[in-house]
C-alpha cells in the first residue's frame, strides 16, 4: 500500500454530517469501493486517527493541535466562517435557546404550521444569520417548546390581569376575585 495522502483516501460519507468530519479524509481499501472505517487522515497535518463512529476523537484532535483553526484569527474571513461551520450550537446553549424560543414566537404570533421548520427557505434564513444554529425539529417544538412557551404567556397574562385590573373582593361571591365592569 503507498505511503501518504494518496489517490486511496476518500471523503467522509455523507451521512456524517458533522462539520468536523470535513478536515478528515477515510482511508480507501485498495481496489474496492469501501473505506476503512477505522482509521482517518487529518488533512491539516500527517496524522493518522482512530474512528469509533462518532466524531470526538476528531473533535478532540482539532482542538489540540489545530486550535488556530478552530478558535483563532485568521487572515481569511472565508475561512473564520467554515470555523465557525465547525462548532455548532448546542441545543440547550443560551443562544440556541433564544433561537429557538424567537422560532417558537414566529409560529405562535404569525400563525405559522410547525413544519415551517422544515422548509429550505427558512432554514436558509436562519443558517444565513446563524450559521452554528441546529434547526429544531418539529417534534420537538410541538411536544415541548410550544407548550412551555404557552404556559409561560398564560401564567404572565393571568398574572397581569391580576395586577393590572383592579380587583374587587366581594362577599357575595364567598371572595371570588371578579373583575371591574368595564
Ligand atoms: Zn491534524
Amino acid at each position: 500500500m503507498a505511503e501518504g495522502h494518496g489517490s486511496q483516501l476518500k471523503p467522509a460519507p455523507a451521512k456524517l454530517k458533522s462539520e468536523v468530519s470535513k478536515y478528515f479524509m477515510f482511508k480507501g481499501s485498495d481496489g474496492k469501493d469501501e473505506f476503512d472505517k477505522t482509521t482517518v487522515v487529518c488533512k491539516l497535518c500527517p496524522q493518522e486517527l482512530r474512528f469509533c463512529n462518532d466524531t470526538t476523537n476528531l473533535r478532540n484532535h482539532l482542538s489540540r493541535r489545530h486550535a488556530d483553526k478552530l478558535f483563532g484569527f485568521s487572515d481569511s474571513g472565508q475561512q473564520r466562517l467554515d470555523v465557525a461551520f465547525a462548532c455548532k450550537l448546542q441545543s440547550d446553549s443560551p443562544r440556541a435557546k433564544k433561537i429557538t424560543e424567537a422560532i417558537a414566537m414566529l409560529i405562535c404570533k404569525d400563525l405559522r404550521p410547525y413544519n415551517i421548520v422544515e422548509n429550505e427557505g427558512f432554514q436558509n434564513l436562519i443558517k444565513v444569520l446563524e450559521p452554528r444554529y441546529v434547526m429544531v425539529t418539529r417534534k420537538c417544538l410541538s411536544e415541548m417548546v410550544i407548550p412551555k412557551k404557552y404556559a409561560e404567556v398564560k401564567t404572565n397574562v393571568e398574572s397581569s390581569q391580576q395586577n393590572e385590573l383592579p380587583l374587587r373582593v366581594t362577599a357575595g361571591h364567598k371572595g371570588r376575585l371578579t373583575r371591574m365592569s368595564p
